[in-house]
């Protein structure tokens, strides 16, 4: 793709300015109804989608150049999808969140990023983590777990490989959390396998505008996948997950992927996980974006632009489309509810219209100020409705709720899923 593969879609936008918002049929309040951090924060219209697709308009056609202001509304946004569900509510075919990716790695590519990337690449690429820290110590979180590990002396093949990821694997502040996904799938007697070798799944890349380092990530993993006779790779993490299921297939990845939350929905339903404890909890869930709305399945596509009469642009064959609706929403929910005491009450924002937590796109890394900032929004709306815990499925929303609540004093708990189905067990 190029930027010029985006004019359609920039020419295309109304400017109607829908894509601020939760698509209106889910508002519920006047507070919780805006969509976009970005701009909320920024409060200025280039820092929406359809702000975004103009100021790439502006590029293209050489009426503007690219300033610090232009960089920063490149960056600064969490690649959290609220304007690709909005915008698509009342557009047919327009594809803002791609759109904001290809312009990142444009602007990357002509050398523009924010001042903390070249570090964080430079860590990537030295360490092949996010951390910098030595790939040696990726499996530590599982000590004494006594899990199966693939290579280093292990087994050689494996059907089921467990990917921790990076942040699960070096942050010790969530390792109760991996411990808990990994413990529950040994307790329903999953034959997996942990990778030695684990490499970054090449996410946080890609959206930084580093597409070839994550095309380099994405080739080491499948190569060490298919090696060892790899058919499901199982995440606890929801940006792995949404890497290897829409990511990976557009350089030809054909494993099947599975979030924890869906693989132990699966064993609560089959009776291999038995939850006989009771957790007296009042628990409010959040859908992390790339798990919910950007966590429908991958639909190949090979087709081309065209024009009616000269004018209209579309699709031949008509392109995806990626409308949200089919994100992993009824697992985690399903899971929660069938573990004994707990009372689940629904956010305001959910499912394809939730709140992000601040921490996508790489804006925890880039700009800590907005990343909290967005945290401390939803850690609000989960107060509103009075629960005790916030539970979720992925480690950068977990990492940054936890902070987002100390910051805040709140009492509320901050817990994965499956932290509180072992609980359960
Ligand atoms: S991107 Fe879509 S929703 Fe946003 S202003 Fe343009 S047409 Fe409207
Ligand atoms: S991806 Fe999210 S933060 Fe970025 S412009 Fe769209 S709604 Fe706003």
């Amino acid at each position: 793709m190029a930027l010029e593969d985006f004019r359609a879609d920039a020419m295309r936008c109304t400017r109607c300015s829908y894509c601020k918002w939760i698509p209106f049929s889910l508002v519920k309040s006047w507070e919780f109804s805006k969509g976009c951090p970005s701009v909320d924060y920024n409060n200025f219209h280039n820092y929406s989608g359809g702000g975004r697709l103009l100021t790439m308009l502006s590029l293209m056609d050489g009426r503007s150049e690219v300033t610090d202001q232009v960089v920063d509304i490149a960056y600064k946004c969490q690649l959290c999808g609220n304007c690709d569900v909005t915008c698509k509510v009342c557009r047919y075919d327009m594809e803002p969140l791609a759109g904001i990716r290809e312009f990142r790695r444009t602007l990357n590519e002509q050398g523009h990023v924010p001042a903390t990337y070249p570090a964080i690449i430079a860590r990537f690429r030295e360490s092949g983590n996010l951390f910098g820290v030595s790939q040696a110590r990726r499996a530590n979180w599982a000590d004494g777990l006594g899990l199966k590990q693939l290579g280093a002396g292990g087994v050689d093949k494996t059907e089921i490989v467990f990917h921790a990821g990076c942040r699960y694997s070096f942050d010790p502040s969530l390792k109760t959390a991996v411990r808990a996904a990994a413990s529950v799938l040994k307790r329903a007697g999953v034959d997996f396998a942990l990778d030695s070798a684990e490499g970054c799944c090449g996410g946080k890349p890609y959206d930084m505008g580093y597409r070839e380092d994550f095309v380099e990530m994405a080739k080491a993993n499948l190569a060490r996948w298919s090696a060892a006779g790899v058919k499901t790779v199982v995440t606890p993490c929801a940006t792995c997950f949404h890497t290897f299921t829409r990511l990976y297939p557009e350089i030809g990845s054909t494993v099947k992927v599975l979030h924890t939350v869906q693989l132990v929905d699966r064993l609560i339903k089959d009776g291999s996980l038995k939850l006989t404890k009771s957790v007296p909890m009042t628990v409010t869930y959040h859908d992390p974006c790339h798990l919910g709305r950007q966590g429908e399945p991958y639909v190949p596509w090979n087709g081309q632009e065209v024009k009616i009469y000269g004018q209209a642009v579309v699709y031949d064959p008509p392109r995806p489309r990626y409308i949200g609706a089919y994100g992993v929403y009824d697992a985690p929910r399903e899971v929660l509810r069938a573990i004994p005491g707990v009372e689940l009450i629904e956010m305001e924002r959910s499912k394809e219209a939730a709140w992000c937590c601040g921490a996508g796109g790489s804006v925890r890394e880039a700009y800590p100020e907005f990343n909290a900032w967005t945290a401390g929004q939803r850690v609000q709306e989960a107060k509103s409705t009075g629960a005790e815990a916030i539970a979720t499925a992925c480690p950068g929303c977990e990492k940054n709720f936890a902070e987002a609540v100390s910051a805040d004093g709140a009492k509320m708990k901050v817990l994965d899923v499956l932290e509180l189905v072992e609980q359960a067990l």
